[in-house]
């Protein structure tokens, strides 16, 4: 059975840019209530107001956090609750690109992806009081196959799948009422996607830029708007839990397949 969408909360990392700006247009064209969480501050609000015009001032809320920051990222879940009421969907999306400063990559990425799944759990888990929900984490098809020119991104999604595999789970075995499941797009026309060109953030590996390119042409670059059904197909469909979805140019939507042997024994 199909999730209805209206009425629900959902809150969207990185949403000010990029992929998640278009995952919280798509939610609001659903019906949707939607807080934007970003550390761009003039473009979260620039986007609220354009949403307000939209949707009305009530729909959205804007709240600058950096997800690598403890308290700040409690802060927003804990804001966004308090000003909806309560919480069905988590979109885990915020991310970067840089080789050259990785531990950074790896706590925006990894850790603030795990803390923001902790977070949604606490507000969405039936045995907390919670109406049960959606966590959804954005991995990367880098998340899948080895990257040469980004060993700690590739790093980094490949961790996601693996966590978002694993708690949801647990998720499974406790009965959390939240499903959990990974996206992971190809190559998308974002801010991020010129980083690759970008010495301060490729270090060393800048000198394999045409190697990258050359697969964007081999792949395909997508909109960011291509990303919206994955993200919508995953929220409704009430089945998938663990789902790890691909979206490319040449086959769109579909899902990584795991033998037997590597699904989680319940
Ligand atoms: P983007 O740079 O356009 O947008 C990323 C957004 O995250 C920005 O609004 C940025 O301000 C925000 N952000 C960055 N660090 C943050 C932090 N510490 N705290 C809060 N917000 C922060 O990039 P995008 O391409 O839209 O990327 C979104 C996600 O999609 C990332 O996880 C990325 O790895 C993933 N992804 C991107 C591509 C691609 O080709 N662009 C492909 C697959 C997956």
């Amino acid at each position: 059975s199909r999730i209805q969408m209206e009425g629900k909360v959902a809150l969207v990392t990185g949403g000010a840019q990029g992929i998640g700006k278009a995952i919280v247009r798509g939610l609001m064209e659903k019906g949707a209530s939607v807080a934007l969480i970003d550390i761009a501050v003039e473009k979260g609000e620039e986007y609220k107001n354009v949403l307000d015009k939209e949707f009305g001032s009530d729909k959205s809320l804007f709240i600058k956090c950096d997800v690598t920051k403890k308290d700040q990222l409690k802060d927003a879940f804990q804001k966004t609750v308090e000003r909806f009421g309560k919480l069905h969907i988590v979109i885990n999306n915020a991310g970067i690109n840089n080789e050259k400063n990785w531990e950074k990559t790896i706590n925006v990425n990894l850790t603030g992806m795990i803390r923001g799944t902790h977070l949604g759990l606490k507000y969405m888990r039936t045995q907390n009081g919670g109406e049960g929900g959606l966590i959804l984490n954005m991995s990367s098809l880098a998340g899948i196959m080895p990257v040469a020119h980004q060993p700690v991104y590739t790093a980094s999604k490949f961790g996601i799948i693996g966590f978002t595999r694993a708690i949801a789970a647990a998720s499974d075995v406790g009965q959390y009422g939240v499903r959990i499941n990974t996206i992971c797009p190809g190559f998308v026309n974002t801010d991020l996607l010129q980083t690759i060109d970008k010495e301060e953030n490729m270090g060393e590996y800048f000198q394999y830029r045409d190697n990258i390119k050359a697969m964007m042409d081999q792949y395909g670059i997508h909109e960011p708007t291509s990303v919206v059904q994955g993200v919508i197909d995953l929220i409704e469909n009430e089945n998938l839990n663990g789902a790890v979805m691909k979206i490319t140019v040449s086959a769109g939507i579909h899902y990584e397949e795991y033998g037997p042997q590597y699904q989680p024994k319940m």
